[in-house]
């Protein structure tokens, strides 16, 4: 039987020793690969052949589980672009060292982005974040596929440091409070904003 496996790297850069790595991974088990929103896909991959892929990663290489904070997606911002309102690698870096990876009741994403052209996609993520002058939106309860949906403004005026603050909360909000398998917008829908009257 055939399966898959994403794989993922801090802040979804692959250096080219994480890239050979995988190329030779893929070259010794026969499997081909194509970049995906939340990284690299192996596919083709025999599933026998899953456990021993997973055990010679690249260091620094992660598999993307289903269930937890499985993307972590970020313009360049104020380090790269010029529209930017909002410095954004550093904050995704540190959420993404801190949380990729964590389980939770059903798969999570997060997207920033330093103004509102939003090309990291906030606006569909579970969180979001997107830069204006005087701060950071916190948006939440957006998500894709078949039947989409905008986010929800949070909070606005965030600092990097507040708005950091604000998603591992939410984060242990949905931890502490999602039923089985409930998406994070259904969760919100269910209970409202968490940051009212907070
Ligand atoms: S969202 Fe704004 S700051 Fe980020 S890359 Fe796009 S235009 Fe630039």
């Amino acid at each position: 039987m055939k399966t898959t496996i994403i794989l993922h790297s801090l802040f979804s850069e692959f250096s080219k020793e994480q890239l050979h790595g995988i190329i030779d991974l893929a070259d010794k088990y026969g499997a081909s690969f194509r970049v995906v929103v939340t990284g690299i896909q192996l596919y083709n991959v025999e599933a026998e052949d899953k456990p021993k892929i997973l055990s010679q990663l690249p260091k620094g290489v992660k598999q993307v589980i289903h269930a937890g904070v499985n993307s972590i997606t970020c313009c360049r911002g104020t380090d790269g672009c010029s529209h930017a309102f909002m410095q954004t690698i550093p904050l995704g870096k540190a959420l993404d060292t801190k949380h990729f990876g964590r389980p939770l009741p059903n798969k999570l994403r997060i997207g920033i982005s330093g103004c509102t052209r939003c090309c990291a996609e906030p606006m569909i993520k579970d969180i979001g974040l997107y830069g204006l002058p005087d701060g950071f939106v916190l948006t939440a309860g957006g998500k894709s596929g078949a039947h989409p949906k905008g986010g929800e403004i949070l909070v606005k005026g965030l600092s990097p440091e507040e708005a950091q603050e604000k998603i591992e909360y939410l984060l242990d909000w949905y931890e502490k409070e999602a039923m089985p398998k409930e998406r994070f917008t259904h969760l919100l829908e269910r209970l409202g904003n968490p940051f009212t009257d907070k």
